[in-house]
């Protein structure tokens, strides 16, 4: 069996140059959320999840922008459930809830929707909106429901084109680390 971040590396050597729609590419938004994650000493588990919380769009590979099309691809529960054979809860489970993540802060955060790229706009709608005060408690209960909202701040932020970054291999000791034993 092949090594999973060997596995993983590659895919984004093979897609990494793809388009994440807001002018900036896969590669460059996965490494510059694990980038602000790193400088918050957010721990290997949650800099493994800032990195790979796309991987969805990698493995399912879909069209650029397709959020355009109307489609929401639940890009978060594809990578979560890849994410899940090779890393424990605390890596896959972030990345699961990080749309949520989105919609849970709409609802409860004053101003943050008015941050929102206008990207991030389009796709909350497809993603359901707003949470509802029933999701509200729901998700606060999530026990990685904090490790999700600080992701989702990397998320956001991670979206600028002069951000100089380490390569993915810099980050090979954090994925190595949080690998399942
Ligand atoms: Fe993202």
């Amino acid at each position: 069996m092949s090594d999973p971040i060997d596995e993983i590396l590659a895919l984004y050597r093979r897609k990494g140059e793809l388009s994440y729609g807001e002018g900036v590419t896969m590669s460059a938004h996965a490494l510059q959320a694990a980038l602000l994650a790193e400088q918050e000493e957010a721990g290997n588990a949650l800099v493994t999840a800032a990195l790979l919380h796309d991987i969805g769009h990698l493995l399912q590979d879909e069209p650029e922008d397709i959020a355009e099309s109307g489609v929401d691809t639940a890009h978060e529960s594809v990578a979560s459930a890849w994410l899940s054979q090779h890393f424990p809860p605390a890596v896959s489970e972030p990345v699961r809830l990080h749309v949520p993540a989105k919609r849970y802060l709409c609802a409860t955060e004053p101003g943050y929707l008015d941050e929102l790229s206008p990207a991030s706009v389009l796709s909350l709608k497809l993603q359901g909106g707003p949470m509802a005060p029933a999701e509200v408690a729901h998700f606060a209960a999530e026990p990685f429901a904090e490790a999700a909202v600080r992701l989702r701040r990397w998320d956001d932020l991670a979206k600028r084109r002069d951000l100089a970054t380490p390569a993915f291999e810099h980050f090979r000791p954090a994925m190595q680390q949080s690998l399942r034993r």
